[in-house]
């Protein structure tokens, strides 16, 4: 019999669990021909998200804990999960039914009768969610996949099965800075989109502010592309090649005889534009320069507290 094992981020979801285990419950015994693992991951929570998990392991002997030290966020969330799972099959599944885990039964089924290594889904709609977010989030993909060599899916959610095959891969990439929607897509291997209509929160809250899905968003980029880079130093060279011609045609203007305005004005302009600009591009160095600062130090990608297995 397969095993199928389900990784769930849980960071402050004492509403969603136990509405989440008993749809889970549902989708098991309607798949009972495969056994299941269920990890919860307690990303550090300040609720009673630990404590739930604790009561639901007692009920049931399929589900297992993980809890970190604090708040570590969700891909490390992901990582940690997909690192101690022990099934055939792994799935990623957020804790607040968002991802209805009734599609496990048809993502399974494409994995077992079709030639796929994992099964992902996308939501073709942003129904209920921010109009600004949704417009950001928009461009955000679009910008990704201009500047990427990882095709990054829009309206991609992190959640899907995959064939052991790939967890292995996924978990082998140990970067610090991860960006799961990249590097699920950078370790490759045959995918299949499934696509569904957005699903609103069961209960709770989302964790993310616009604020932190903007920073998000600048990480994914400095982890999946190096085009900042090439900007930076494609308008440097762009800049020199244009203050050379300048020179040149000042200096013919001057040997014609071709006054030149006196004017501070302009040159001003000129020395605060180009400064601008170099601090601008010193910023993105730097930005990857952090980044790399942080992979070097080899950190641990989380801290376990407290596991049940
Ligand atoms: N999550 C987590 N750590 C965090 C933030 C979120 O483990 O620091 C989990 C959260 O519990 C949920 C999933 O990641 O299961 C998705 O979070 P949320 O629903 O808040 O995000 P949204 O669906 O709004 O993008
Ligand atoms: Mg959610």
């Amino acid at each position: 019999m397969d095993r199928i094992s389900v990784v769930v981020p849980c960071y402050n979801e004492e509403k969603v669990m136990p509405l989440f285990y008993k749809e889970m419950k549902r989708v098991m015994n309607i798949m009972n021909y495969v056994g299941f693992e269920i990890i919860f991951i307690d990303d550090g929570s300040k609720d009673n998200t630990l404590r739930i998990a604790k009561s639901l392991k007692a009920r049931d002997d399929r589900i297992k804990y993980l809890s970190f030290s604090k708040n570590f966020g969700k891909e490390a969330a992901i990582y940690a999960g997909l690192e101690n799972c022990t099934g055939d099959y792994a799935a990623v599944m957020d804790a607040d039914l968002q991802d209805p885990p009734a599609l496990l039964e048809i993502m399974y089924r494409y994995l077992k009768q079709e030639d796929y290594d994992s099964v992902a889904t996308r939501r073709v709609t942003r129904d209920g969610e921010p109009k600004l977010r949704s417009f950001f989030a928009r461009r955000f993909y679009h910008l990704m996949n201009h500047i990427s060599k990882t095709n990054m899916v829009d309206g991609a959610r992190d959640y899907r099965l995959m064939k052991r095959q790939m967890v292995d891969a996924v978990v082998n990439m140990k970067e610090y800075n991860r960006f799961s929607k990249g590097i699920f897509g950078w370790v490759g291997f045959k995918t299949k989109w499934l696509e569904y209509d957005n699903v609103e929160r069961a209960a709770g809250e989302s964790k993310w502010s616009f604020r932190k899905l903007l920073f998000y968003s600048f990480d994914g980029i400095a982890a999946f592309s190096t085009m900042p880079l090439g900007i930076a130093s494609f308008s440097g060279l762009f800049l020199c090649i244009l203050s050379f011609i300048s020179i040149i045609v000042i200096m013919i203007r001057h040997l014609i005889g071709v006054k030149s305005a006196h004017g501070w004005s302009s040159m001003a302009c000129i020395i605060l534009f180009v400064s601008g600009f170099q601090l601008f591009c010193m910023g993105v160095v730097g930005q990857y320069l952090a980044k790399t600062y942080l992979e070097v130090k080899n950190r641990p990608i989380y801290i376990i507290r407290e596991k049940s297995f």
